[in-house]
Order: structure tokens, then sequence, then C-alpha cells
């Protein structure tokens, strides 16, 4: 299993990409899709029309929005392309809503139908699903009030994987992350200026130690995180091998 990180930071962080991760097992995925995450796509060596699977935690914009020049480009290069060579379909994942969501993305955005290749749109509760050799679990996460939020668990050939999303403390979170070889954690804050409904660095450490985590990621910094030594306040809670992650960062689990 490869993970490379789309992007770090939040919507309008000045020199990260809001949330994205791309996963590679036997199949390559997307866990989010947030602004200026393509571009960090566009250069890795990974062919942007293999990725047939889309997981989204929730549906605040700076999860999702470069799903449109995604989608609008998987449409245009479909239909330029010759039969002998189809894209593959694309399946989109989330919460509650998802369908409702990209439903209307898909009916209101031109070009977007009829597409040249299948699409499907599945809201998620507490589940697990299976593609080829992977398994992605997902359990509910506490974000914001009346917000569905699904953090995700990945296993493949032996090894696991866990993405909060956004997220504050809670147990869910730490069943979620549960031994895992890695886990990136939404730090949006640093200890000093903790904000709502997101885990500061204190916290991330918190849950990481509680569920016994090998290497702890992370990721999702507020530009407030900048002026602070985030990997050192949450070691202070956590012993394990603690990375912050920067966009591209690219690792074997
Ligand atoms: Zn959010
Ligand atoms: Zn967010």
């Amino acid at each position: 299993m490869r993970l490379t990180i789309l992007g770090s930071g939040t919507n309008l962080h000045p020199a990260r990409a809001a949330a994205g991760y791309l996963i590679e097992t036997d199949h390559t995925f997307l866990l989010d899709f947030g602004p200026r995450t393509l571009m960090n796509l566009l250069k890795t060596s990974v062919d942007r029309h293999s990725i047939g699977h889309l997981f989204f935690s929730h549906h605040h914009a700076d999860h999702v929005a470069d799903f449109i020049p995604f989608f609008f480009d998987a449409v245009i290069t479909a239909k330029m392309s010759p039969m002998s060579s189809p894209r593959q379909g694309i399946t989109i994942f989330g919460p509650t809503g998802t369908r409702r969501m990209f439903g209307s993305i898909l009916r209101t955005f031109p070009a977007f139908t009829p597409t040249p290749f299948p699409v499907g749109i599945r809201n998620l509760g507490e589940t697990s699903v299976t593609i080829g050799k992977t398994t992605i679990m997902t359990k509910y996460m506490t974000h914001t009030p009346k917000l569905r939020c699904l953090g995700y668990r990945v296993e493949h050939g032996g090894r696991t994987f866990a993405y909060s999303g956004d997220a504050q403390y809670s147990s869910n979170l730490v069943e979620l992350c549960r031994n895992t070889n890695v886990a990136v954690l939404d730090c949006s804050f640093p200890v000093q200026k903790p904000g709502t409904n997101h885990m500061n660095a204190h916290d991330c450490g918190r849950v990481a130690k509680e569920a016994g985590v090998k290497t702890l990621i992370l990721s999702h910094f507020y530009p407030v995180c900048e002026e602070y030594d985030v990997k050192g306040q949450c070691a202070k809670v956590f012993g394990g091998k603690i990375i912050v992650a920067r966009d591209r960062l690219s690792l074997r689990i």
C-alpha cells in the first residue's frame, strides 16, 4: 500500500493544498479531493484516468472542490478516446447526502451528462466496502453539528491505514485507528489556538496513543499551525513516530 498526500492544508492555506489523499493498493483511489489537490495529483506518476473510486469524508468544500475539474476532464478525455480503450467507470462514495450532492453536480454542470462511462454514487453508513483485495471500512466521525462525516480505514495485504477526515476526538475515531500502521489525523490547530469542530496537536496525540497507532501523520493544517511546533506538542502525548504532513509526501505503508 502506498499513500501520497495531495493536500495537507485547508481552503485558504497559502502554501498547502486542501484535503486529498491518494491510496495505491491493487486499485488506485482517492480519499477526499479538495481545492488544489488535482494539481498535486498531476505531479505524481499516477495516471488520473486510472482512478475509478473516490471516497469523501464529508461535503465541506475543502474536501470536495477539485472533483469538478477532475470529472470534467474525465468526460472530455473519454469522449475523445478511441472506443477500443474506454475509461473504467467512476464510483463516488461518501456519507448521507452524497447521492443528492453529486447527482446535482452531474445534472447541473454543462457536459457532465450523459457520461461516456458508468458512474455510481453510493451513500455509506458505518460499513465496509471491498474493492479487489482492498477493504475500506467506515465509522461516523464527530465534526460539525448536523453534518454526517465518515472516517475511513483501509486494509490491504495485512497493512492498515486510517484517515479521520475532519474530526473531533471521539471513541469512534480511536476505534477507527486501532493498531493501524499509519493514521492521518485532522490537526487543524496548535494547542495554544484550539478551534471548534477540529482537533489540535494534543488531541491527535491522545487518539494515536489510545489507539496504538504506529505512525501518526498530522495534517489538515490551518495557517496558524505554521507558527507553532505541532509535532513537539503531539510528542508530549504520543510516543510513536510522528510525521508532519506536506504536500506530495509519499510513503509505503
Ligand atoms: Zn469539514
Ligand atoms: Zn476540512
